[in-house]
């Protein structure tokens, strides 16, 4: 079966990619490489993919690769996806997320795609107190300009389910860590960091809830929505395994054998939801999934990975350090 993947050069979507390839499936990759992408991501699987440099707001570029490859699916992970760069550069979050969506969706409906997956973010829900839950069914309250810009992706989705038929299912994982993430992320930056003995920042007092979830556990998640998810649904993703911002960084710095003395606390990020927590019994109920990674296991391999591609990591952390110098330069 033809796939279409965008943002397959990102931190999910090239995981997706390489499982997706080694299940069998037929693989092309739309992904315009921002300062977030990177083919050394699919080097194990390059050659048995197509690759297309191409930004998913050109909509006449994107029909040529439709055009060209006739997917039966199209699986949607191409995004601005940094909170931080949201407060900072909203407009080129609308551009993308939504307008690039847009694009997408129209396109996938002319083509007749027979499965439009939609990769949005618990983020869209906004944030909760210390107790409960987002189901499926709860409201959309995003607070950022990303997940503003990831709910009205989903609404274009339910929109083209609705009005037109377009077989969309929305997948809204929690947050993702394992190889390869960009070290803009808190995992992968605290390890950057603690390698160096450099001191870490963390925002506020560090008391944020995440709920982490391995990146390969994710993945699998999204192949068994592609493969047996209904159209017209939405599907909460995660661990259920919660954790506090400073339970992540000091874990991190035990593995690492670094004192906790580096921990930084720094100004808050402004609007910064509390807590995330997703009730993803629906997937488990209705398609059988479960994670396999746990949260231990899963940190892990994800430091011994930097630490074997430590080149990988300071070159994307010099990238970062040139970024911020240009942004408070101005
Ligand atoms: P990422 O930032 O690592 O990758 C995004 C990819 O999209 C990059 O390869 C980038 O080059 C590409 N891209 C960006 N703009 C593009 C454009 N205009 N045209 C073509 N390609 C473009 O993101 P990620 O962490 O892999 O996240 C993938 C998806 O999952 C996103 O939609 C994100 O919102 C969602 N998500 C991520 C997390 C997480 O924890 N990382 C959690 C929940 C949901």
């Amino acid at each position: 079966m033809k796939l279409l993947v965008t943002g397959g050069a990102g931190f999910i979507g090239s995981e997706f990619v390489r499982q997706a390839v080694k299940k069998g499936y037929d693989v092309a990759v739309v992904d315009i490489l921002t300062y977030a992408g990177d083919l050394e991501r699919l080097r194990e699987v390059i050659d048995k993919i197509t690759f297309y440099k191409v930004d998913i707001r050109n909509y006449s570029e994107l029909q040529q690769v439709f055009e060209r490859e006739k997917p039966e699916c199209v699986i949607h992970f191409a995004a601005e996806s940094h909170v931080d760069r949201s407060l900072l550069q909203p407009k080129a979050f609308i551009q993308t997320n939504i307008e690039g969506t847009l694009n997408l969706l129209e396109l996938s409906k002319n083509f007749k795609i027979k499965r439009f997956i939609n990769i949005s973010t618990d983020e869209v829900y906004g944030e909760l107190g210390d107790t409960g839950k987002f189901t499926e069914e709860s409201p959309l309250k995003p607070n950022s300009p990303y997940s503003v810009s990831k709910a009205a992706q989903d609404m274009l989705g339910r929109a083209y389910f609705r009005s037109y038929g377009l077989p969309v299912i929305t997948v809204r994982p929690s947050n993702n860590y394992g190889p390869w993430q960009y070290p803009e992320k808190l995992i992968p930056l605290v390890i950057a960091k603690a390698l160096k003995d450099e001191p870490i920042p963390i925002y506020g007092t560090g008391q944020n809830v995440r709920e982490w979830f391995y990146v390969s556990d994710c993945v699998e998640a999204i192949l068994v929505i592609l493969e047996k998810g209904k159209p017209g649904e939405v599907y909460n993703i995660s661990s259920e395994t919660e954790k506090r911002n400073i339970e992540v960084v000091k874990a991190i710095l035990k593995l690492l054998g670094k004192p906790e003395c580096l921990i930084e606390f720094v100004v808050d990020r402004p609007g910064h939801d509390y807590r995330y927590a997703l009730d993803s019994s629906k997937i488990k109920r209705a398609l059988g999934w479960s994670t396999k990674v746990d949260f231990e296991t899963g940190l892990s391999l994800t430091v011994e990975w930097y630490f074997n591609h430590m080149d990988w990591l300071e070159k994307k952390v010099e990238e970062l350090r040139d970024f911020w110098l240009k942004v408070y330069k101005k």
